[in-house]
């Protein structure tokens, strides 16, 4: 008897040039029209996802980066690892050796330049991440802890936990280095955008960015009412595919403010977003 092989189900990232765009509507909307699906909340300085899921609990831990300590007895002020550091992470103030931890990107290396042995490497929470479930959706979420200059190790734990089913990721906002963590994983990218001028602006960034990773995308426009749209002509003077347009609707609008899933609400919410769902799918397996 031949054994069964379970498919990879694809990826998809949700981005947006800034927040408040929608980006959270349509990550939670199309977790919870698929059959089974995860919810990887990538935005660790703003996490909202887990207001709409309030999920049952199922894993939590801290998430720790490696950061250098010194023995003062053994140091002997040589200057060695200050003129390593790349980050500026180190100084020596008289032959007092002062370590900034928010600014150290933990790469270790003045632990292995220090000829007397007097680095050493600890650990140290910069945040935290849990697992819970919502009906069909598991929920995988982190935040980063206030002060801390980088949540790229939190974004890089949430992503250890994604599975082989259907993964939606919502990417922080913006074109920084946490949405370019946060997409690494991603088979296609869905960028949201409101219908302004600024938005076409927003949605101008985070075109440049998927383009320069080499990632597949297209469009969902959001609040569309009649009228101009500069970022529905943006995306047809770049020839970009639009997947879905959420229509201005202030059902959706309160419904989405008191954390409220509204295709879980209402079947004709349902139908919009899973026919933006299926449009997606469609694009990564043709
Ligand atoms: S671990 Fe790297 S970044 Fe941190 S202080 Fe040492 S050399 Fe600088
Ligand atoms: S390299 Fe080692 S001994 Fe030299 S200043 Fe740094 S910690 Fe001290």
């Amino acid at each position: 008897m031949q054994a069964t092989t379970m498919a990879i189900e694809p990826t998809l990232a949700i981005l947006s040039g800034k927040g408040g765009t929608g980006k959270t509507l349509l990550s939670v909307n199309l977790a919870s029209v698929a059959k089974e699906a995860t919810y990887i909340d990538c935005d660790v300085e703003e996490p909202n996802g887990n207001l709409f899921f309030n999920p049952t609990q199922e894993f939590g831990k801290l998430v720790t980066v490696k950061k250098p300590v010194v023995d003062e007895a053994l140091c002997d002020g040589c200057h060695k690892c200050v003129d390593f550091c790349a980050f500026n992470a180190l100084a020596l103030i008289g032959k007092r050796l002062m370590i900034f931890d928010e600014i150290c990107h933990s790469c270790g290396g003045c632990i292995h330049v220090c000829p007397q042995k007097a680095l050493s490497e600890q650990d140290r929470a910069v945040g935290e991440m849990s697992i819970g479930r919502s009906d069909s959706v598991r929920s995988i979420s982190g935040s980063m802890n206030i002060g801390e200059s980088s949540g790229v190790p939190i974004i890089e734990e949430l992503l250890k936990h994604k599975g082989e089913d259907l993964t939606i990721i919502d990417a922080p906002p913006g074109s920084s280095c946490l949405v370019t963590e946060s997409v690494r994983l991603a088979d296609f990218c869905i960028l949201i955008a409101e219908p302004t001028t600024f938005g076409a602006h927003n949605l101008a960034m985070v075109h440049e960015l998927v383009s320069l990773l080499g990632k597949p995308y297209a469009v969902v426009l959001n609040k569309v009412m009649e009228g101009k749209n500069p970022a529905e002509e943006f995306c047809i003077k770049n020839n970009i595919p639009i997947i879905g347009r959420i229509p201005f609707d202030k059902k959706l609008g309160s419904l989405n403010s008191v954390g409220k899933i509204a295709s879980r609400e209402e079947k004709h919410y349902r139908e919009l977003f899973a026919s933006i769902l299926s449009k997606a799918l469609a694009k990564v397996n043709p």
